[in-house]
């Protein structure tokens, strides 16, 4: 308990985050940590001491520099199409940037998720509800729901990033049980600027608030740091930092930072992004300029020799087996090569356009409408609507019936699955797929766990308030402003 002592300190910096969406109370320094790893013991591909210098002492100048840009909360169709914007670069090889999409379930379209994921992006699990400290339901139903109505492969669910970055010892023990591979919750500053590191031998980011005291060791499990900037009065800024001043302002300081990492250990480079503050809805202030500016700077970073724009997912495999920035264009995680299937199924690729947006989905969709929500899917619907307690409730129709829609199975991609033949088109090695994945227990995982949780629960979670934004959750598209409210009450809760 432990955690529990701050107090009063972080109370005060609570009441620092609502000024600003996602900033203004990250310490600039860490404190001491017990954190202590042995490198001739921790060794790549398992395991990998927090460092600031680049893994298997790869010099800096050879190593990528490597850029994650990652979205947060619901997918929705103008969200999805923001994220898009951002991502319009290439990297050196030709293929495009690819992002990570930290995804909470209410207002989220099931179809969006699955283009996303077929487009090569990767598909992190935020919550079912959107809540700090979250219990093992609130992963296990979000990681259900992507699979079942996503058809996310399990195992292809890697990520795991908490709402408001409130995270615990508890969290962290939580997604190794239910079969994550990494983190990506905690804040790493100029003095704590490590690589991505796994969980071996404790935490070794936001050691101010005694996360890093060694109770939690999580064997294999990856800690992939956010990254914060410093802005002109070196405050750090984590998330949505666009929002911390003028576009000029924030593009100048963003790009010292950059250079920071680029001419220095080449740490990789964050760009976190709530796409709420970047599209344009009615009747609130249009972001226009901001998203320009964010995509500017996006583009300036482009032109850079060995910059690489990268999932969490890819980062994580390059960390795995590390080489060179003049071997990574070769690497398969890095190819783009779209899967001929010889027909058209509903796979996410479909190319019939829909809405006003350019987004692409297909007549093979069906659509699930609920009093509370309606989404788009290659899957079968539920019978009513999705809960925290029952995320997967009954299908709306049964498996004899011609309607049916066969679930992706976990020898086949869903890329190359047909749900409506129930027919996987991948007939070689190369587009191969076994999930190993962890079954978790939707149904009681609710229960079993929440004291865990609940113990743990302290410093970390109050520190981690002041970083991921309360506002841009759970949008409804039509009523951002009264949950934008809603949200910055729920943070001075
Ligand atoms: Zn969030």
């Amino acid at each position: 308990m432990k955690l529990l002592s701050l107090g009063a300190a972080a109370l005060s910096m609570l009441c620092l985050v609502v000024a600003q969406d996602g900033t203004g109370s990250i310490p600039t320094t860490t404190t001491a940590s017990s954190y202590s790893c042995d490198p001739t013991t921790c060794k790549l591909p398992t395991c990998l001491c927090a460092s600031q210098s680049p893994p298997n002492g790869l010099a800096a100048k050879d190593v990528p520099q490597f850029v994650t840009i990652t979205f947060d909360d619901s997918v929705q169709p103008s969200l999805l199409a923001t994220a898009n914007q951002l991502l319009d670069v290439k990297n050196p090889n030709g293929c495009g940037a690819k992002g990570s999409w930290y995804v909470s379930m209410e207002y989220t379209d099931f179809s969006l998720v699955q283009q996303w994921y077929a487009n090569g992006n990767e598909v992190a699990d935020h919550t079912f509800s959107h809540v700090g400290s979250p219990s093992s339901q609130e992963i296990a139903a979000a990681k259900a729901m992507l699979h079942e109505y996503a058809g996310i492969p399990q195992g292809k669910i890697k990520g795991f990033r908490a709402p408001f970055l409130n995270y615990t010892a508890g969290t962290l023990s939580e997604i190794s049980q239910q079969g994550f591979q990494y983190d990506s919750s905690a804040t790493a500053v100029v003095d704590d600027c490590y690589w991505p590191y796994t969980l071996d031998n404790g935490m070794a980011n936001d050691c101010w608030t005694g996360i890093c005291d060694g109770a939690v060791k999580l064997p294999g499990i990856w800690e992939i740091p956010m990254y914060a900037v410093n802005d002109n009065a070196s405050v750090p800024q984590l998330m949505d930092n666009y929002l911390a001043g003028s576009v000029s302002d924030v593009t100048e300081w963003s790009n010292t930072n950059f250079d920071r990492h680029y001419n220095g250990n080449r740490q990789p480079f964050g760009i976190y992004v709530h796409p709420t503050h970047l599209t344009n809805y009615p009747g609130l202030p249009d972001p226009s300029s901001l998203r320009q500016g964010v995509i500017s700077f996006i583009q300036s970073l482009a032109g850079k020799p060995d910059v690489w724009f990268v999932s969490n997912d890819q980062l994580l495999q390059w960390m795995q087996n590390p080489v060179p920035a003049s071997e990574l264009a070769n690497q398969s995680y890095m190819k783009c090569e779209l899967p001929n299937t010889g027909k058209e199924i509903c796979n996410g690729l479909e190319k019939i356009a829909i809405s006003d947006v350019g987004l692409v989905s297909s007549s093979l969709l069906n659509t699930c409408n609920f009093n509370v929500a309606s989404w788009g899917t290659c899957f079968n619907c539920p019978s009513v609507a999705p809960t925290l307690a029952t995320p997967l409730p009954p299908l709306s129709v049964q498996s004899t019936d011609p309607s049916y829609r066969h679930p992706v199975p976990d020898n086949c991609d869903s890329i190359w699955w047909d749900p409506v033949a129930g027919q996987c088109l991948c007939t070689t090695a190369s587009c191969a797929y076994k999930d190993v994945s962890v079954t978790v227990n939707t149904t009681t995982a609710g229960t079993t766990n929440s004291s865990k949780t609940a113990t743990s629960s302290g410093a970390a979670q109050s520190a981690a308030t002041t970083h991921e934004n309360a506002g841009a959750v759970l949008l409804p598209t039509l009523s951002i402003g009264a949950a934008l409210m809603a949200g910055a009450a729920a943070v001075l809760m």
